[in-house]
C-alpha cells in the first residue's frame, strides 16, 4: 500500500511513480465517488492490485485506487459462480471457496494478485483444456469514465462482456467480477527432470495428454525440469510435501540457494553456466497429491525482470530451439530458467489465448541484471511466430504491432471509447498499447 506522496513501485522495481493522492475507497459507493470527484477535477485515475505487474500498466500517476475491501459477495451453489470483490487477493480465495465446496479452475505461480489485476493482464497458468482467469468472468460491474454504475452479464450489456473480462484496467474500475468455480479438486503433481531435447519432442503431445503440462529449462544445460498434475477429486486423498521438505524445496532451494547464485552470477557472470549445471543436479523428482491451490502456488522472494509470448501452440518447440541458438551465439550468461506452458484458446478479445490453442515462452532475469537486450532479441524470435505479449509484463510492441495480432483489437478500442472517451483511465503504458 502507497501513503499519499509515497513513491510507489511494482514488484519488481522496474516501475514507480508517486501518485498526485492515493484513495482507498472501502466500498463500490465509495470507489464511485472517488471516480466522480476526480472525473470533476479533470484527474486520471487508476486502480492498482497489488503492484504484481513487470510492466508500467498500473502506473497512477494521477489518483491511484488501492480498493480497501475484499470478499465474497455472492455465492450460486447450483451454478457454481461465485461473486468477489475486486481487490480481493487470490491468496484469500480458497478459505472463501471452501465451505462450498468450489475452486478456480486452474491457477498461475503465485497468488499475490488482486483478481481484478490477475483478470486485467490476462494471468494464466498451464493446462491444453484450461483457458486464463479471464475466461472465467461471466458478470462484472465497473465504474466507467464519466463515474456511472455498468453491470455487464451474459444478459446486461452482454456485447461488452468480451472486452470487460480483460479490460486492461483502460476500460473502468471494477468493483466485482463473478467468476465460474469448479468442485473443489486434488492436485497429483510429478516434478521431473528430463532431457531438453526429448521434452522439446513431446512437448505437444503431453500438452494435449496430461491436465497442466509445464517444463523449465536452465540456460546452459541439456536438462528441463517438467511438472505434470493430473486433477483428481478430493476424496483420493492427500499426499502433501511435509513442512520440512516444502521448506527445502521452496524456500532453501528455490529461494535462498536461488538468491545467492543470481547475485553471484551477477558479478561473476562466467560462473552461471557451472552454477545452473549444479542446480540441474539438485533439482529432483517430486511426487505429491495436495489441494489445487497449494500445488499451483509457489512461494517467490528472488526478485526478476520478465517478458513472456503466447505462440501458437505448435511453434514453441521451434522457437525455444531458436533462443537456446540465440543464447549460445550471443554468449549470453542467463541464470533464471524459462518457463514453458500452454492454454486452450478463448473468446476474450485482448486474451493471448485469443482463437487458438497457445504454448507460452517467459524469459527472466535477475533484477539486478539489465534484461533489454536478452528480451529484445528473444521478442523478435517470438514476433516471427506470430506472438502476443502478456499484457502484465515487459514488451516492446505499440498499438499498430498489437493490431496484427488480435482480430478484435479495434472492437476493443471502440468499447474504450464508449466507456471511456475523455481517458479517465489512461496512463503511459496503455497510450502505448492502445494509442491515445
Ligand atoms: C512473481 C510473479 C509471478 C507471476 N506469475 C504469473 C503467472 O503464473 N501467470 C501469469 O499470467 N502472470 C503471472 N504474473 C503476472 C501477474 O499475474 C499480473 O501482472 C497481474 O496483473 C498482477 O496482478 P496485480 O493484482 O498485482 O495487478 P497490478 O499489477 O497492480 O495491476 C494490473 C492491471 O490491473 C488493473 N486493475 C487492478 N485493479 C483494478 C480494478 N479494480 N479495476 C480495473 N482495473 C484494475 C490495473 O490498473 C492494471 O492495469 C506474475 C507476476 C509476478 C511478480
Amino acid at each position: 500500500m502507497t501513503a499519499s506522496g509515497a513513491r510507489w513501485q511494482n514488484w519488481a522495481r522496474s516501475e514507480s511513480v508517486v501518485p498526485v493522492r492515493v484513495e482507498r475507497p472501502a466500498s463500490a459507493a465509495a470507489t464511485q465517488r472517488a471516480v466522480l470527484v476526480a472525473v470533476k477535477s479533470g484527474v486520471r485515475i487508476k486502480a492498482v492490485g497489488s503492484g504484481h505487474s513487470f510492466s508500467g500498466i498500473a502506473v497512477s500517476p494521477g489518483v491511484q485506487l488501492d480498493l480497501a475491501w475484499g470478499g465474497l459477495i455472492d455465492v450460486d451453489e447450483a451454478t457454481a459462480r461465485v461473486t468477489i470483490a475486486a481487490g480481493t487477493r487470490l491468496h484469500q480465495l480458497p478459505a472463501l471457496l471452501a465451505p462450498y465446496g468450489l475452486a478456480l479452475e486452474n491457477m498461475g505461480d503465485i497468488d499475490r494478485q488482486t483478481i481484478a489485476g490477475a483478470t486485467s493482464t490476462g494471468t494464466h497458468g498451464t493446462g491444453g483444456a484450461f483457458a486464463g482467469l479471464a475466461a472465467q468472468i461471466v458478470a462484472v460491474t465497473l465504474i466507467t469514465g464519466d463515474g456511472s454504475v455498468l453491470r455487464v452479464t451474459e444478459t446486461e450489456n452482454p456485447e461488452l462482456l468480451p472486452a470487460v473480462r480483460l479490460g486492461l484496467g483502460a476500460l473502468g474500475i471494477l468493483v466485482d467480477l463473478t467468476i465460474q468455480c469448479v468442485p473443489a479438486y486434488l492436485l497429483h503433481a510429478v516434478d521431473a527432470p528430463e532431457p531438453f531435447e526429448a521434452v522439446l519432442d513431446g512437448y505437444l503431445e503431453r500438452t494435449t495428454s496430461a491436465d497442466h503440462f509445464e517444463f523449465y529449462w536452465f540456460p546452459h544445460t541439456e536438462t528441463a525440469l517438467t511438472k505434470t498434475n493430473t486433477r483428481l477429486p478430493p476424496r483420493t486423498g492427500r499426499d502433501p510435501l511435509g513442512r520440512l521438505n516444502r521448506w527445502v524445496d521452496d524456500e532453501l532451494l528455490g529461494n535462498a540457494v536461488f538468491r545467492a547464485t543470481c547475485a553471484a552470477g551477477v558479478v561473476l557472470p562466467p560462473l552461471v553456466p557451472r552454477v545452473n549445471r549444479l542446480v540441474e543436479r539438485l533439482t529432483g523428482r517430486r511426487d505429491v497429491t495436495d489441494h489445487s491451490h497449494r500445488v499451483y502456488v509457489t512461494n517467490r522472494t528472488v526478485r526478476f525482470h520478465e517478458m513472456e509470448y503466447a505462440l501458437p501452440l505448435q511453434a514453441v518447440p521451434d522457437a525455444l530451439r531458436e533462443v537456446r541458438a540465440l543464447i549460445q551465439k550471443r554468449g549470453w550468461r542467463i541464470s533464471f530458467p524459462l518457463e514453458v506452458r500452454s492454454s486452450a484458446a478463448d473468446d476474450v478479445w485482448l486474451s493471448t489465448g485469443y482463437g487458438r490453442d497457445t504454448g507460452y515462452i517467459a524469459v527472466h532475469r535477475y533484477f539486478r541484471e539489465n534484461p533489454q537486450k536478452y528480451f529484445a532479441d528473444v521478442e523478435a524470435i517470438m514476433r516471427a511466430h506470430d506472438g502476443r505479449p502478456h499484457w502484465g509484463k515487459m514488451h516492446n510492441l505499440d498499438a499498430d504491432t498489437l493490431r496484427q495480432v488480435y482480430p478484435r483489437f479495434d472492437d476493443f478500442l471502440a468499447v474504450r471509447d464508449r466507456l471511456d472517451p475523455e481517458r479517465r483511465f489512461a496512463n503511459r503504458y496503455l497510450e502505448r498499447v492502445l494509442g491515445p
